[in-house]
This record gives structure tokens, sequence and C-alpha cells, in this order.
């Protein structure tokens, strides 16, 4: 049973003769057993309130009035879960939204909106001013004695009941990992957008997304990776981790071996990307991809042209410079969308090969977050040294690919 304390006793005494129902002096007396609200006949409460008014016991419980939604999810989680054949718990990522309407009393808080206009300040996405927080903030604000003139206490019992204006279903977001390798050197990782017109056709993003939004029928979705290259960029080896958040998605439940067959869905649908180590992940994972991102290293292949005839004896001690520090100053062509600052970077090794007069390929293993093409050419002096100043010629860059990630994360899978 459930006991109240003495002094609640006399609360819900008061509260009986007022017409209080049943539920709601449970509620006020802060009754947070779940049993009682759960009485399936108004009789069977009205009752049980009787009885314990009566009876001698212990104070328990919390001193807090329960929450109307919470003594509403006692009542209804275990019909639903009865209902369903499934087992319910607050932590759920599935969720149902009730809203309920009671014109009979909607306007009993608005008294309040001349007492503390303060407190009731439009904002957008609200219908009404009179949202739960500004209620509460009012009720803590308002003197008892002006309450009292303004109010009836205790207050007149409803003589309607509420009507459910709509249910919506939701589930919360479920997030998607792996690697991609990409092959072409006009995609982009992300749409290309400029004044709300495409630049080109698709982008990585899309060619992985659209897919996973179709299967797992989702509204919408959020694409993240570790870094990014640039559109002329491919990147080779294991690929590239990336992240999918999908949002309130419909189905959430997939086999490893219908991932597997999702995963080969998306490598058959285009030549310009692969996927591989595809999986679902937490959402806390997430942050293994995006944490200490600027410690880790990254591996690239350069072709280089040089105005000046170049021979093999030329490049050789590029090979020989090992954690060379250069110092960036933020790119021109990046500098619209990132501040100006001097950002210190290290090229830990690099490797040349020959090819003619002109061109050598390098082989470069650097710090995340280095500027390479910036590094190869110079960008008018705002990348210092480069390889433009160490070798005293001008360079530039004409192809440039991602060799390796080295973030550790995704998990490797099995094939
Ligand atoms: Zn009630």
């Amino acid at each position: 049973m459930f006991p109240l304390s003495e002094e609640n006793k006399h609360v819900a005494q008061l509260l009986f003769s007022s017409g209080t129902c049943p539920r709601c002096i449970f509620r006020l007396c802060g009754v947070d057993l779940h049993a009682p609200y759960r009485r399936p006949s108004k009789h069977a409460a009205w009752l049980l309130v009787k009885q314990e008014m009566g009876k001698q016991s212990l104070s328990m419980g919390r001193n807090d009035v329960v929450q109307l939604k919470e003594a509403f999810k006692w009542i209804t989680h275990p019909l639903f879960s009865e209902e369903l054949g499934v087992p319910i718990d607050g932590k759920s990522l599935f969720e149902v939204s009730v809203v309920f309407a009671h014109p009979e009393t909607a306007e009993d808080c608005h008294f309040l909106g001349e007492v503390c206009p303060d407190c009731f300040k439009p904002a957008k996405n609200k219908q009404s001013v009179f949202t739960r927080m500004a209620v509460l903030k009012a009720l803590n604000k308002i003197k008892e004695d002006n309450f009292l003139e303004q109010f009836p206490c205790p207050p007149n019992s409803p003589k309607t009941v509420c009507t459910v204006l709509g249910i919506e279903c939701t589930h919360g977001a479920v997030f998607v990992a792996g690697r991609y390798n990409k092959y072409s050197r006009n995609l982009p990782q992300t749409p290309w957008i400029i004044d709300g017109e495409r630049k080109m056709e698709s982008s990585v993003e899309e060619l992985i997304s659209d897919h996973l939004l179709a299967v797992f029928k989702a509204e919408s979705f959020n694409f993240s990776s570790s870094g990014r290259e640039d559109v002329d960029v491919r990147t080779l080896g294991n690929g590239r981790p990336f992240a999918v958040e999908l949002l309130n998605p419909h189905r959430v439940h997939f086999t490893s071996q219908e991932v597997r067959e999702l995963q080969q869905k998306i490598n058959k649908s285009s030549d310009k990307i692969q996927v591989r180590d595809l999986q679902l992940v937490t959402r806390e994972a997430i942050g293994y991809m995006k944490e200490g991102e600027e410690g880790k290293t990254k591996t690239y292949s350069a072709l280089i042209w040089t105005n000046k005839v170049i021979q093999k004896k030329d490049i050789g001690f590029l090979n020989d410079l090992k954690d060379l520090k250069i110092d960036q100053k933020t790119p021109l062509r990046v500098l619209h969308r990132r501040p100006l600052a001097v950002r210190t970077r290290a090229i830990h090794s690099m490797e040349t090969r020959y090819l003619d007069e002109h061109h050598f390929r390098l082989y470069l293993k650097t710090q995340a977050g280095t500027y390479i093409k910036e590094f190869v050419h110079g960008d008018f002096g705002r990348t210092r040294p480069n390889i433009g100043s160490l070798m005293n010629v001008t360079a530039d860059i004409l192809e440039l690919d991602v060799e390796s990630v080295d973030v550790d994360w995704p998990p490797a899978l099995d094939d």
C-alpha cells in the first residue's frame, strides 16, 4: 500500500473535500509508488484514499508534488506494455508524444500574465507564451496573498474531461560509420552549392547517405568525417572514417549480413566512391573520430611540377628532412570561411621519386590539418618554408592523393 505522512493526511483530507480526483491527491501528497495510480476504477481509488487517511503510518516517498506527466507515464506504460507485448522503459529511443487539450481550464493561468509580465515573453516555435516553465516561474514569484485574491482556493473541480489533440511517434537518431575511398578528381565531399546553384552533380556525402536514408527510412541525415579532401583530391588506401547520423529512422534493426548487403549496394551504385567497414555505432563512439584529430598523421602522394630543369640529385635532400616545422598562414582559398591565423604544422617525413626534368612525385607523412597544396607552391609566401623555397624553384602541385588517414576508428571488419 502507500503510506501517507501525518501532515499529508491533513492535506489529503482538504483536497478530498474540495473534490480533487484521487490521482491528483496522490500526486500532490508526493506518493511515488506507481501502483495506486493504476487503480482502474475511480471508486476503488477513492476507497484507497479514504482508508489511508484513517490509518496511522510513516512518511515515505518524496516531498515534492509528482508531475502530472510522471503520473501519466506510470498509468499508461503498463497498459502499452500489455497491449503491444513489449517491455517499456524510459530510456527507449522510441518516443510517443500525446497532446491533450482542456479548454475549460486552459485559461486558468492567464491571470499570471498581468501579475508577472516579465515571465511571459513571446518565443519562436511556441504557440502560446503560457509555457509550463513560464507558469512555474510566475507561480514562484507571485505573493501568496496576491494569489489568493486572484484565484479560487481550493480551485473549482473541472466539469469536463480533456481531449487528445494528436499523437506523434518519433525515434531517436541512429548512427552508421565506415570508411570511404574517393576515386574521382571532380567529386566534392559535400554538395557544392553556391547561391542556390549546384556546381557539381553529386558528392561523397550524397552517394553514401542517400542509400542509408532509404534503407533506414529516415527523415534526414547529418554527415561528418575525419577531415575532408578537396574536390580534386582522391582518397586511397584504407579510406577516410565517416559517420552518418540518421534522424527519425523508421527502421533500426539490421543483421550484420544486411549491413554488408547495404555496403555492397552503395559500392555497386558508383565507381567514384567505395565504402568499407560499414557498421552501426553509438552516438558516443562518434567522439573517437573527432577527438585528437590534430595529433593524427596523414600520408599523401603529390605530383609536382618545377619551372626549372631538375636532376635526380636536386630532390634527394627532401628525403633527409625529418619533422620539418612549417608555418602556415590561413590559405587564400579558404580565407572566406576560416579565420586568419598562423598555424605551425609538422611534415614528419618525405620521399621522392624522380620522373623527368620538370616532374617528380612526393610522398609525405604529415600532421593532420596541414595544407599540402600550400606547402608545395607556398601560397605567395604564406606557407614557410615550402617546396619551392626549399628547392629554390617555382613549384606547383598537379595531382594530390590522400594515401591514408591514420584514425583507428571505426573498427575494421572482415569482409
Ligand atoms: Zn486529477
